[in-house]
């Protein structure tokens, strides 16, 4: 994983990342990572990078060409091929999480942008931004302390960084719920005892103790959480028990989401059909047609690309809907890349105006990690590849109900 970071304060950055797990990351080569001081790229010989911001108001905006060239001499050619994303840190951005972290990690370069003073200037976010993030809803005077917070959270899901790559597994925010309480030695401290269970070596028992402080602390502290883990657990548990395919919309829409979940060694899909209705797939079925698909193909697929707890919709092309001698197709694999920003879709006609739409409309609701859209051709690849929000492709064939 490669880090860059354009900021006004690279020493910020480096005396944080130079230190403790990190920073023996950074000596083991797990991560590396490169400051760019904004100010380098200053067009007066004061090294201002900052006016007045146009119509009035309070404070200082970071003008767009020492932005951009600051970002041009890190990433030269941004059609190079690499899984990158250009984040800027701002408290309009979407709030940063655990499952950001994780996706993240699956990139192979992370290029952060740090504001400053009233911000940056709009036009050049435009063009290089590919997601905005917020550490939470309050106002810091820089995005030096969010970048080093995603950086952290990014490189310890890495492999080797931890030192045991099964640990972020077991931690809070896994599977919906906060981590159990911990314990360490000595087994009575201010006559405080050890909880017996977990003297007791009994791995079952333990499991069970903790999975139930678990689910205690997420209902005392976090309802929110709460209300999610039991609406899934009741779901996954309806479907293996009546082992359904599909399940109404009203059921998966009371999630308020749609999701991949994982139960024990199976998983199952909820996805959105033509935003009229919501099914459940149950994916580990062999040849189980879902809405078209032979899911084994489906399921490979998502196999590759996600991970638990990651979200997914499905979008429909109108055209192929109704194209009634349509046989084969392509499923397109997408993330989320702020098509918003894209100023190009002018130029993919209909088929870049489709996207666009849905796909920022996913991503207004903010529920979308994983988007597969079907395509008709080829060329539908190329557009969507050309817009910047591609990430792969499989060869479908589309059974006729
Ligand atoms: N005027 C901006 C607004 O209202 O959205 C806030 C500017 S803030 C004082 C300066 C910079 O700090 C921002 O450009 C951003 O990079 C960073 N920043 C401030 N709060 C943040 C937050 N909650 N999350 C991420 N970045 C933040």
């Amino acid at each position: 994983m490669i880090f860059k970071v354009l900021t006004l304060f690279p020493e910020m950055i480096s005396s944080v990342m130079e230190t403790g797990i990190i920073g023996r990351a950074l000596k083991q080569e797990k991560i590396t990572f490169q400051t760019v001081n904004i100010r380098d790229f200053a067009d007066n010989n004061r090294a201002q990078i900052d006016d007045y911001p146009y119509g009035g108001g309070a404070g200082q905006v970071i003008q767009a060409q020492p932005v951009y060239d600051a970002f041009k001499s890190v990433v030269p050619d941004s059609e190079d091929g690499v899984k990158r994303r250009v984040i800027y840190l701002s408290p309009q951005g979407k709030r940063f999480d655990q499952r950001m972290a994780k996706e993240f990690s699956g990139d192979d370069e992370l290029v952060f942008l740090c504001g400053h003073y009233e911000g940056v200037d709009e036009r050049v976010l435009d063009e290089i931004v590919t997601d905005y993030v917020s550490a939470g809803d309050y106002i810091l005077t820089g995005g030096e302390l969010p970048a080093l917070m995603v950086m952290d959270a990014v490189s310890r899901l890495l492999p080797g960084v931890l030192g045991n790559d099964s640990s972020p597994d077991i931690e809070t925010f896994y599977r919906d719920l906060l981590e159990y309480p911990q314990y360490t030695r000595p087994e009575v401290w201010h006559e405080k005892e050890v909880p017996a269970v977990l003297l007791s070596g009994n791995h079952r028992d333990i499991e069970d103790w903790r999975l139930e402080r678990s689910i205690e602390r997420t209902q005392r502290n976090r309802a929110d959480l709460f209300r999610i883990y039991t609406e899934k657990t009741a779901l996954v548990n309806k479907m293996k028990k009546a082992k359904v395919q599909n399940i109404p919309a009203s059921e998966a829409l009371s999630f308020n989401d749609t999701d991949i979940i994982f139960a024990g060694n199976s998983y199952y899909l909820l996805y959105d059909n033509d935003a009229k209705a919501f099914y459940a797939g149950c994916f580990e079925k062999k040849n189980l047609l879902i809405d078209g698909y032979e899911s084994r193909v489906v399921n490979n697929e998502i196999k590759k690309h996600a991970k638990a707890g990651d979200k997914c919709i499905q979008l429909n092309l109108p055209d192929i809907i109704t194209d009634k001698d349509y046989k084969d197709g392509y499923l397109l694999v997408f993330t989320e890349r702020n098509p918003l920003s894209t100023q190009r879709v002018k130029e993919y006609g209909e088929f870049g105006e489709y996207l666009k739409e849905n796909v920022a409309q996913a991503l207004l609701l903010g529920k979308t990690y994983y988007i597969f859209v079907e395509a008709k051709d080829k060329q539908h690849v190329q557009l969507a590849k050309a817009m910047g929000f591609y990430m792969s492709y499989i060869k479908i064939k589309v059974f006729r109900k």
